[in-house]
């Protein structure tokens, strides 16, 4: 593991341990769910498990359930959020040619207008 992926140094896990304020929008044993620092649309929120895991290529058997944990949260958030029925979009960042830069798993949620979609 490199030390980018550190939990110690991981900004993420700061987050989650309080370290760095966030507004959280809702959480659980399992999640945190917190605005995005540069939003790319009218809503745009992090849904991250609290475990340190670096990305979705770490995901294992001893981490079942989270994904689903993920995409629970994001169904409450974006109701909290109001995009409930407009609708919204969740997406997940693996590796460089995907754009992650924090390496620690989240799922972004984005709605608050029409999204289009290129590759
Ligand atoms: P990635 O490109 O890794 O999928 O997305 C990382 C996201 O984390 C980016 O959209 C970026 O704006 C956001 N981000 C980076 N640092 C922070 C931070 O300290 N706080 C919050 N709330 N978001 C952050
Ligand atoms: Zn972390």
């Amino acid at each position: 593991m490199s030390p980018e992926s550190d939990a110690k140094d991981c900004i993420f896990c700061k987050i989650v341990k309080g370290e760095i304020p966030s507004d959280i929008i809702y959480q659980d044993e399992a999640v945190l769910v917190f605005p995005d620092i540069n939003p790319a649309t009218p809503v745009h929120l992090l849904v991250i498990p609290k475990e340190h895991i670096p990305s979705l290529a770490d995901l294992d058997e001893s981490h079942m359930g989270i994904l689903d944990r993920m995409v629970n949260a994001a169904k409450i958030a974006a109701r909290e959020k109001g995009i409930a029925e407009s609708g919204y979009r969740v997406c997940i960042n693996n590796g460089p040619d995907a754009g992650q830069v924090v390496p620690h798993l989240h799922m972004h949620l984005l709605g608050g207008r029409s999204l289009g979609w290129s590759h």
